[in-house]
């Protein structure tokens, strides 16, 4: 096996024993990088002199302390949005361009700690805000499975270096689907915890009550390590949590104790045929396993779509006001101080962003609040008292992570409201605040297809544990052949 088709669990343990080398680890990661990043494009940023020095001081430690590094060697990929010291952090916008933050974000430095290595910053949409990656300001990512497709997003370039075997593990950021969808389109396993479990500090804010830090990986185990380590409470992030971290079982899943439910308004406009039928394949495979799959009613996510439009917007209008050319990155010129903000501004956003600006500025406006923005709060509270009935009669909630599969390029870009519908399996997560995972479950005409894992709020051990369990009862198809290697 070569080094770039190990899981980071195997990495990592060869790495602790020396049995492997995290410097020759990250020659060999290097190479395949040099030789895939062509023809996918998933990084923004990558600094592999940086990643060998790291790699070289993990080796030069002294043994007992390499022993304790949970993630002794792995490569990492981090998600543009996420600060980074080493690294430029632009969000995939131009009104970031060149920004170098003067901290590492929280999850930054907890995998450092623990010894991964952080090879580069991944493309994404412009401050999140998309489901294909085509919202960067600055390249395309194209899918490893179908290089005319997009990757999702708007994690697409962390979900495309995992798929394309660049590196085991990959951090994306979830704001309304943006780890499961793409993991979704590219075939690896995208996990959103909790709300409040993995830190925000150092997370460029999209909308701060949705988003939420989780891993892009290979199987469900890598995806486990990396959330061990990146959760937890931390002081700087007001919203943390402070719990104890909830880990999976090691245990094989004993089917015939799990309740898992379907909700039915999850299914009828919009689906695709292919998706359709592999759920209800995926449904039959866990009956015959002893599962017990029961019907459940989410009445309110009619609502969910309009809901996280209004939300999100509302959010981002205000965290983006602080980009105005005189605290980060890009400055247009212009005759006073009124004029430059509003050159900079006008220069710097995409027209993603700025069309969700002017829908946040509108639903927070005075005489507006009311009808739009406290209507929308309280959807969400009625999603989630949905789960929570839900959750009263199952373990976990089944669907698919999106109705279609990747799409071409340009698809979808001229219709925003077609873009928004990619999430409509996803968004009810971050409205409700609770945890999801997106696995594979195998190809449909050579592309992926993601079945979502809901779980109630702080249930991610049963949520991984089942998620685990699917990932023997439908293994992997393997990986995309790129590289001019078989
Ligand atoms: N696609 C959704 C949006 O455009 C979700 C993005 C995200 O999760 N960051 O807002």
């Amino acid at each position: 096996m070569r080094i770039y088709e190990m899981t980071a669990g195997d990495i990592a343990s060869k790495v602790r024993r020396k049995d492997l080398s995290a410097t020759e680890c990250m020659e060999e990661i290097a190479e395949r990088i040099g030789r895939v990043e062509p023809s996918v494009g998933a990084f923004l940023h990558l600094n592999l002199d940086e990643a060998m020095r790291q790699a070289r001081a993990i080796d030069n430690l002294p043994s007992g302390e390499r022993e304790r590094l949970p993630l002794a060697g792995v490569p990492v990929a981090v998600k543009d949005n996420m600060a980074t010291q080493s690294m430029p952090t632009t969000a995939a916008s131009k009104i970031l361009e060149g920004f170098v933050a003067p901290y590492d974000a929280t999850v930054v430095s907890r995998l450092q700690h623990a010894g991964a290595v952080i090879v580069g910053k991944t493309n994404m949409d412009e401050f999140a805000m998309g489901s294909s990656t085509e919202h960067s300001a600055y390249q395309l990512t194209r899918n490893p499975w179908d290089r005319d497709r997009v990757p999702g997003g708007s994690s697409g370039g962390s979900a495309a270096a995992v798929a394309a075997q660049m590196v085991p593990v990959a951090l994306g950021s979830d704001t309304g689907g943006s780890i499961r969808q793409p993991a979704s389109y590219c075939g690896v396993t995208g996990f959103k915890p909790t709300y409040g479990r993995v830190s925000r500090y150092g997370l460029i804010a999209f909308a701060s009550s949705l988003d939420q830090i989780g891993p892009l990986a290979r199987n469900v185990d890598d995806a486990s390590l990396i959330y061990e380590v990146i959760a937890g409470y931390d002081p700087l992030d007001a919203s943390s949590l402070r719990v104890e971290k909830a880990l999976p079982k090691a245990t094989d899943v004993s089917w015939a104790n799990v309740r898992i439910g379907v909700p039915k308004q999850y299914g009828s406009s919009g689906l695709d045929a292919s998706v359709q039928a592999r759920l209800a394949e995926v449904i039959s495979r866990l009956e015959s396993q002893g599962a017990s799959v029961v019907e459940v009613s989410l009445p309110h996510t009619e609502y969910a779509i309009a809901a996280y439009y209004l939300v999100a917007p509302a959010e981002a209008s205000s965290n983006l006001s602080r980009f105005d050319g005189v605290r980060y990155g890009y400055r247009a010129s212009g005759a006073d101080l009124l004029e430059m903000y509003e050159n900079t501004r006008a220069q710097g956003f995409g027209e993603e962003v700025k069309r969700r600006i002017l829908l946040g500025t509108h639903a927070l406006s005075a005489g507006y609040y009311d009808a739009y923005y406290l209507k929308a709060q309280k959807i969400r509270t009625l999603i989630r008292q949905d789960f929570e009935q839900a959750f009263a009669a199952v373990d976990v909630i089944l669907t698919p992570t999106t109705p279609d599969l990747a799409f071409r390029f340009g698809e979808k870009s001229q219709d925003p409201l077609q873009m928004y519908l990619s999430d409509v399996y996803t968004v009810t997560a971050n409205l409700a605040g609770i945890p999801a995972i997106s696995t594979p479950a195998g190809l449909a005409g050579g592309l992926p297809v993601g079945m979502q894992w809901l779980g109630p709020i702080m249930g991610e051990e049963s949520l991984l544990h089942i998620a685990r369990g699917f990932e023997k009862l439908w293994p992997s198809e393997g990986w995309p052949a790129l590289g001019g290697e078989a």
